[in-house]
C-alpha cells in the first residue's frame, strides 16, 4: 500500500489535498494522470451500463436537493453511525469496529457509551445564515434519480424493467475515514436505480450482481483478488431487503467495492407520501397501479480507482534492476503512447519525434519526453503504465520508422511512421 501511494504522489496520479497547509486530513486531489485514469474508468463504466444497454438512461442530479428528500428517504432520522470517545486520548471510533470492546484501541482507556451521529454534511442555502433554510450535501447520488421518477415516465416513456445510471459526488462526515482513498468524506459514486416489478426483484438482483462482478474481471481485476458477500439482515441499510458486496482484497483486507441492493418499494413510496405526487407506475397491459421495486448497484469511483491501483502494480526483476510497472488495462491506462527521442542531442530526431506525437494526440493519449535517458524515460512510463513507447532513433530518419515498444512484454517492433496510427489503434482496439 506505501509503495502505491508513493508512486501516486511521485508520478502524479493523486495528491494530499492543501498540502502546502499541512493538508486537509483524508482528502485527495486527482493530478495529470488521476483525472485521466478516473475519467477512463468512468467512461468504461458509463458504456457498460448505459451505452451498451437499450433500458438504462444515464442522469445528472444536483448535489443540493430540497431538505425533505432526506426526511422521505430516512437520512435524517436513520443514517447515522455510534461514535465512542476515547476519555483518555480523546480519539474517536466507530462502536461497528470497535467489535464489542470497551476499551480504546488505540490506548486501552476508558471509552464513552455509543451516541448517534449523523453522518450527512449539513450547510446553509440563502445569504444570511440564520434566515437560510439548513440544506444537505447529498450522502448518495441515488435520491436525486428517485424524485425524477415521474420525469423519466413522463420524458422517455419506458416501460419497465428500466434503469436510470448516475455519476457524482456523495459526502458523508465518516467518522473514521482512512486507508488512503478508500474511506474520505468527499466521493464520487457511479449507482444505478433498476426498476422492476416486485415479483422480479429477486432475480433481477441476481443478474446485476452477475454483471457488476463481471464488469470487474472485464477490467483486468485479478479474480483472485474478487468475492461476493452476502450481507446478514443485521447488517441491511434501513431501505434495503437484500444486499449482496463485491469487495476486493485490499492490502488492509477484504472490504466493500460496490454494493447491489434491492431497496424494494420504499423509496418511491416514501417520497410519494411526504410530497404528495402519486410516484406508481401504471402497466397499461396489465391495467394495473403500483410501486416497481428498484435494484441498485452502487460503486464507488475512489476505491474502484484504488482497487484498480494495487491491482495493477508491479515489481519486475529486469537483468539487475527493479521494473516498477502499472499494467493497468489497455482502455484505463492514462497515456496510450510515449514518442521518446533517442538522442536529445540530435535536432532532426527531436523534432521527427515532436511531429510524431503531435499527430498521434489527434488520436490517443500521447506524451512527448526528453527530459532523461532512455532507460529513465522508460522507467518513468512505465511507473504509469504507458502502453506503448514509441522511440525515434537516428536510423528513423532515413528508413522512416520507429521502434514500439510494449509496456507488459516489453517486446520491441519497427513500424513505419505512416502506419504508426493504425498500428496502435489496432493494438488498443
Ligand atoms: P461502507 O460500509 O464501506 O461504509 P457503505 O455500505 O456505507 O460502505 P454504500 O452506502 O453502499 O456504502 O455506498 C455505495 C458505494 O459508495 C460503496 O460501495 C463505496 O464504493 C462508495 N462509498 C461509500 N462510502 C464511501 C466513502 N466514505 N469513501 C469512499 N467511497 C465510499
Amino acid at each position: 500500500m506505501d509503495r502505491v501511494v508513493s508512486l501516486c504522489k511521485r508520478r502524479g496520479f493523486i495528491f494530499h489535498s492543501s498540502e502546502i497547509y499541512g493538508g486537509l486530513s483524508n482528502t485527495w486531489d486527482y493530478g495529470p494522470y488521476g483525472v485521466e485514469l478516473k475519467n477512463n474508468l468512468k467512461r468504461s463504466w458509463w458504456k457498460s451500463v448505459v451505452y451498451e444497454r437499450d433500458d438504462v438512461f444515464g442522469m445528472d442530479a444536483a448535489i443540493l436537493m430540497h431538505p425533505k428528500v432526506w426526511e422521505a428517504s430516512g437520512h435524517v432520522e436513520n443514517f447515522f453511525d455510534l461514535k465512542s470517545d476515547c476519555k483518555s486520548c480523546k480519539k474517536r471510533f466507530k462502536v461497528a469496529d470497535l467489535k464489542g470492546s470497551k476499551k480504546c484501541p488505540e490506548c486501552g482507556g476508558e471509552l464513552t457509551e455509543g451516541r448517534p451521529f449523523n453522518l450527512m454534511f449539513k450547510t446553509y442555502q440563502g445569504v444570511i445564515e440564520e434566515a437560510a433554510s439548513a440544506i444537505y450535501l447529498r450522502p448518495e447520488t441515488a435520491q436525486g434519480m428517485f424524485v425524477n421518477f415521474q420525469n423519466i415516465l413522463d420524458s422517455k416513456h419506458p416501460k419497465l424493467p428500466f434503469g436510470l445510471a448516475q455519476i457524482g459526488k456523495a459526502f458523508r462526515n465518516e467518522i473514521t475515514p482512512g486507508n488512503f482513498t478508500f474511506r474520505t468524506r468527499e466521493f464520487e459514486q457511479m449507482e444505478i436505480e433498476y426498476f422492476v416489478r416486485p415479483e422480479e426483484a429477486d432475480k433481477k438482483l441476481e443478474e446485476w450482481i452477475g454483471a457488476r462482478f463481471n464488469w470487474y474481471l472485464k477490467l483486468g481485476v485479478r479474480k483472485d483478488n474478487l468475492r461476493l458477500r452476502p450481507h446478514g439482515k443485521d447488517e441491511l441499510a434501513h431501505y434495503a431487503k437484500a444486499c449482496t458486496d463485491i469487495e476486493y482484497n485490499f492490502p488492509f483486507g477484504w472490504s466493500e467495492l460496490e454494493g447491489i441492493a434491492n431497496r424494494t418499494d420504499f423509496d418511491l413510496k416514501q417520497h410519494s407520501k411526504t410530497s404528495g405526487q402519486d410516484l406508481q407506475y401504471f402497466d397499461n397491459v396489465k391495467k394495473e397501479r403500483f410501486y416497481p421495486y428498484i435494484i441498485e448497484p452502487s460503486g464507488g469511483v475512489d476505491r474502484t480507482i484504488l482497487a484498480l491501483l494495487v491491482d495493477a502494480y508491479n515489481e519486475e526483476k529486469v537483468k539487475d534492476d527493479l521494473r516498477v510497472v502499472l499494467k493497468l488495462h489497455k482502455d484505463l491506462a492514462p497515456v496510450k503512447a510515449a514518442v521518446l527521442p533517442l538522442l536529445r542531442n540530435r535536432p532532426e530526431i527531436v523534432e521527427l519525434a515532436k511531429k510524431i506525437a503531435r499527430d498521434l494526440k489527434k488520436n490517443m493519449v500521447t506524451v512527448y519526453d526528453d527530459t532523461g535517458a532512455i532507460g529513465k524515460l522508460y522507467r518513468r512510463q512505465d511507473e504509469v503504465g504507458t502502453l506503448y513507447c514509441v522511440t525515434v532513433d537516428v536510423q528513423s530518419l532515413e528508413d522512416k520508422q520507429v521502434t514500439a515498444r510494449h509496456r507488459d512484454t516489453m517486446q520491441q517492433e519497427r513500424v513505419p511512421i505512416d502506419n504508426l496510427k493504425n498500428y496502435l489503434e489496432e493494438k488498443l482496439a
